[in-house]
């Protein structure tokens, strides 16, 4: 066994094969996989080891496209071929326009990636799978690639090729702790021997927290039990002569797929359990839990009704094994929070499908620092403090009771919250707020008009339409008054906090005490990672501040370069709530709840001052995300309630009326302003994302040269603002931009601008489809709605309103 080595994958199920195969194709060949049993007996080795190209967002198609390629290539080596079912085709139910309207838009996403799905109905769905009758049922999503694999021999071939290149497997060798040591290089002990090496990846499935807390890390994953049978051999498959395609039924909450001439059909029971929560047997290996088919019976029945050919054939056998989820049901796959040279691959609950991809965009991350696709979906750290256990679990209960159902626009489902609050949260409920989640806080979305209001959910605009238009208005022509929680904000102090702000920084961000900038820093490749207001605080420190969830990446980048100054980085975000005050009466707002001038010459835009708000300490910035004139006014937690009142004590006499997210939402749109990971992506540099005036060629920058190089191929896309011809969709993010039957561009924003009365959306377009007035046609829900290139921020365009 080696004792030194470049990384050690822990786990040799699908997630560490894959990482192992693909970290040699990246480039780092001297790598180890360490396995505690033989390969595949976590998990991967009972998988019913479906493979769909399905997915909600690109990142998730595009990585298992991947898959599907790799698998295929398995499938046709002639030394060592895996047995793969691909092409049986896949269909996916629905019995409702709102389940048929997700996926026409999740057709039109997978377009941009090069995939095809069909959207058929009910008949057509009889059609393509004889077994199935057509009641309760208005039609599906077909993929033509879906299929199955044999996911043993999956696992073997991916070592074997990586063992070819050069990389070690050690089955048979227990983890048994970790050490890291000043370098940040790891020591990895096992039963057999220590392993240095400089980075590890934990891919353990289940035994994830076991794991992680031999470096001192829980993480948000959590064990589901879950359960298919095979049946004996169906007259009516036999009869078809044809392979059947596979199924997914959101309706009646299972799967189904051909297994010889019997069929496979798998479980998403609503009483179902939690696995493995106090501890698992050291000796569960290979193993399965006992049966219990009692638990799936209301599923049975729907299935039953469905394939009614199944009451005629007996059960050949059962398997119930662990299977692990997160808090959104996507997986964990990238660097662990908080840790250096530490990356993990866990929290799979489509393994064998995804794992393909999820081991090459991991392999890239640890080779060269990013992936090709922006990977904030499989992020690890986009749960901050409140990834507990118990959270967990009641988002895995409910992600597994929910498995084929996916969320519309603006749903937040309820287990677990309210997960993050301020003192405000039960203030703003009882004036009659809506919640949304971000990252976890409950953030007001609108205020509902009468107690019983509610919104179907769906794609279309919604019952809410009118209120968001009530509240763009308060505050368009008086002055509205939201609170902005769990906004990131991380205190850089220090002598050199300008110089290493500088640094990371692309732009010349303004360093002049009490004033505030807007910055972005670029990645190694030159592309966009984040997006911080930075303000300079007249009295020190300076803040950086960032979007909500951006608290753990953004503290991982900052701290991965501040090697070399003299810089002490501390998080505020969960100490401070903004209350953002906007519309043309916010200074009079102010100024009769704040002592000071806060006349336009005192305090012009994009000016920074510590201040009191009522009797609370406050740090009141003057920048604006809505186009107004507006405040954002910074408030310890624990006077926020205060401050709150003396804000709506001054703001009587003006009418102040509370405003939510939805507002905010649409005011930004008609600003052209950007959000991070909607259109702030990896994927793209600075001047492809249209912030030119936001970087400065002529300083020194992390990911300078790469930007160079770059700007010396041209632009691969350009992202754009797009008047849409729609009154009754926004343009989801996402969909496709067509010229004729050409995909040219992908949504990544869409919104109606009240104030201004327009369906608007950005789009990241090719670059000769990217020049105003340019006409093209976006799918929308099945139809080519047509969109036309327009200048972006069309609200008030000349930045007057906000400098008052
Ligand atoms: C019943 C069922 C049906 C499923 N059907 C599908 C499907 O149709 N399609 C699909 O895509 N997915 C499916 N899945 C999910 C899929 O099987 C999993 O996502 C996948 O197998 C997880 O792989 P993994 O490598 O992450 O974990 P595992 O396969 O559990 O591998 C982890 C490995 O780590 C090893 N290990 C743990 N601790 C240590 C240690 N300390 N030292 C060394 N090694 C260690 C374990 O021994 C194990 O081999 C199904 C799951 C179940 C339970």
């Amino acid at each position: 066994m080696k004792t030194q080595t470049r990384a050690v994958v822990i786990g040799g199920g699908i997630a560490g094969c894959s990482t192992l195969y693909h970290l040699t194709q990246e480039g780092w060949t001297d790598v180890v996989l360490v396995e505690r049993d033989e390969l595949t007996s976590g998990t991967t080795w009972h998988s019913a080891a479906q493979v769909t190209n399905f997915g909600m967002t690109q990142t998730m198609v595009g990585l298992k496209s991947h898959s599907i390629k790799l698998y295929q290539e398995l499938r046709d080596d002639p030394d060592y071929p895996v047995q793969y079912n691909h092409g049986d085709g896949g269909i996916r139910l629905a019995n409702t326009q709102a389940q048929m309207d997700g996926y026409r838009h999740f057709a039109s996403m997978a377009r941009g990636m090069g995939v095809e799905f069909e959207v058929i109905d009910a008949e057509e769905c009889a059609r393509r799978h004889p077994l199935i009758s057509t009641d309760n049922l208005l039609g599906g999503l077909w993929d033509a690639s879906d299929g199955d694999i044999d996911p043993a021999s999956l696992c073997q071939a991916l070592a074997r090729r990586a063992r070819k290149a050069g990389a070690e497997v050690y089955r048979q060798t227990n983890v048994t702790g970790l050490t890291q040591l000043g370098d940040d290089s790891w020591i990895v002990h096992t039963d057999k021997g220590d392993i240095a090496c400089e980075v590890v990846v934990n891919a353990c499935g289940y035994r994830v927290n076991e794991v992680g807390a031999m470096m001192g890390v829980a993480h948000p994953v959590t064990s589901m039990e879950h359960q298919y049978f095979v049946t004996d051999e169906i007259p009516g498959i036999v009869a078809a002569g044809h392979r059947m395609p596979l199924l997914r039924c959101p309706i009646s909450d299972y799967y189904c797929r051909q297994e010889k001439n019997g069929l496979l059909l798998g479980f998403y029971e609503q009483d179902c359990k939690t696995w493995g929560m106090d501890g698992i047997s050291p000796d569960f290996s290979n193993d399965l839990c006992p049966d219990d088919l009692d638990r799936i019976t209301d599923v049975l029945e729907g299935a039953f009704e469905r394939m009614p050919a199944l009451m005629e054939v007996g059960i050949k056998n059962v398997v119930n094994g662990p299977i692990t989820y997160t808090i959104d049901g996507a997986p964990l796959v990238g660097p662990i929070p908080g840790k250096r040279n530490a990356f993990c691959i866990i929290g799979l609950r489509a393994g064998l499908g995804e794992g393909g991809g999820h081991g090459w965009l991991l392999a890239q991350q640890i080779v060269h620092g990013e992936a090709c696709y922006d990977t904030w979906v499989i992020d690890p750290r986009r749960f901050t403090g409140h990834g507990t256990v118990e959270l967990t679990a009641l988002k895995a209960i409910e992600d597994y009771q929910n498995e084929f159902r996916f969320h519309f626009p603006h749903e937040h489902r309820p287990a677990g919250r309210p997960i993050k609050t301020t003192p405000l949260t039960p203030v703003l409920a009882a004036e009659g707020a809506e919640f949304t989640v971000v990252n976890g806080w409950e953030r007001a979305e609108y205020f509902k008009p009468a107690p019983d209001f509610e919104v179907t959910h769906g794609f279309h605009f919604d019952e809410a339409f009118e209120v968001v238009a009530g509240e763009v208005a308060a505050v368009q022509t008086g002055v509205g008054l939201a609170e902005v929680n769990g906004f990131n904000r991380i205190e850089v102090a220090g002598p050199d906090a300008h110089a290493f702000l500088d640094h990371v920084i692309c732009g010349r961000v303004t360093q002049k005490p009490g004033k505030v900038g807007l910055g972005y820093l670029l990645n190694d490749h030159g592309c966009v990672k984040a997006e911080a207001t930075v303000a300079n605080i007249p009295d020190g420190p300076v803040w950086f501040g960032s979007a909500a969830a951006a608290e753990w990446h953004d503290l991982d980048w900052l701290r991965g370069h501040a090697d070399g100054f003299d810089v002490s980085l501390r998080s505020l975000t969960n100490d401070h709530t903004i209350l953002v005050l906007a519309g043309p009466r916010a200074r009079d707002v102010l100024s009769a709840c704040s002592r000071g001038d806060w006349s336009k010459a005192a305090f012009p835009w994009l000016s920074v001052r510590r201040a009191f708000v009522g009797v609370a300490p406050a740090v009141v910035m003057s920048v604006s995300f809505s186009g107004e004139l507006a405040y954002e006014i910074h408030v310890p937690n624990n006077q926020l309630y205060a401050a709150y009142l003396a804000l709506r004590a001054a703001g009587a006499a003006h009418g102040l009326r509370l405003f939510g997210a939805r507002a905010v939402e649409s005011m930004r749109m008609e600003k052209g302003y950007l959000h991070w990971k909607a259109d702030l992506l990896t994927e793209f540099d600075p001047f492809e994302t249209g912030l030119d005036r936001f970087v400065k060629m002529d300083k020194e920058f992390v990911g300078k040269a790469a930007l160079e190089a770059r700007c010396a191929k041209g632009p691969g896309a350009r992202l754009v603002s797009l008047q849409v011809e729609s009154t009754t969709a926004p343009a989801h993010p996402g969909a496709s931009v067509m010229l004729g039957d050409e995909v040219v561009g992908t949504v990544t924003s869409g919104d109606w601008g009240h104030r201004v009365g327009m369906n608007i959306a950005y789009a990241f377009m090719r670059p000769d489809q990217a020049e105003v007035g340019t006409q093209i046609s976006i799918n929308m829900l099945g139809e080519a709605v047509k969109a036309q290139v327009i200048a972006p921020g069309v609200y008030d365009p000349e930045m007057t309103l906000p400098r008052g």
